[in-house]
């Protein structure tokens, strides 16, 4: 995970607004887990936040827009998901004397409060991709015997003689006996 902590001390209670477009804040996890996603270039990640600290925690309310290419689901195809997704959230202050709570996403250190905006924003990406992306609602993936893309037309698996597990014995000339 990125370490990007904000310092949110001195923030006013009418809050201030943040935004962080490092693509590094997410590549770095995304490198770290395995996982398929890049970014389209044209549309790299942003997260708009705007922070506004309350008696006992901080509201962030924020957006995340840019647009991640991953390999479609069904098909392996490269699929573009946009990435459009409001979000809010409250976080609860650790007590003076705590350093930070169980989960939080919230530090005290000495008398600076921070907020964990590499973790935040690593989450409301997590959230905002689809477990299973497809490159159409429709998509038909690919053919299990020969992995042909479906999409692209179809394959002869289901005619009988396409089986592949057959194709060795399919250059055999069948004889009759002669008797
Ligand atoms: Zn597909
Ligand atoms: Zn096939």
């Amino acid at each position: 995970m990125t370490e990007l902590w904000l310092d949110i001390t001195d923030i006013p209670a009418t809050g201030r607004d943040f935004s962080f477009s490092d693509p590094a804040i997410w590549e770095e996890p995304i490198r770290d887990y395995g996982l398929p996603y890049r970014f389209d270039p044209e549309a790299l990640p942003v997260a708009e936040l705007a922070v506004a600290p309350q008696k006992d925690g901080v509201l962030v309310r924020g957006r995340l827009s840019g647009r991640v290419i991953t390999p479609c689901d069904r098909c392996a195809e490269d699929t573009m998901i946009p990435l459009d997704s409001p979000f809010e959230l409250y976080e609860e202050l650790p007590r003076p004397g705590e350093t930070s709570l169980e989960t939080a996403l919230v530090r005290r250190r000495g008398k600076v409060l921070e907020l964990d905006v590499g973790g935040l924003v690593w989450e409301q990406f997590v959230l905002a991709m689809p477990v299973k992306p497809l490159c159409s609602d429709g998509c038909l993936g690919l053919c299990p015997k020969c992995g042909r893309n479906l999409n692209a037309g179809s394959c002869t698996c289901d005619e009988p003689e396409g089986d592949p597990r057959l194709a060795p014995l399919r250059g055999l000339r069948v004889t009759k006996p002669t008797n």
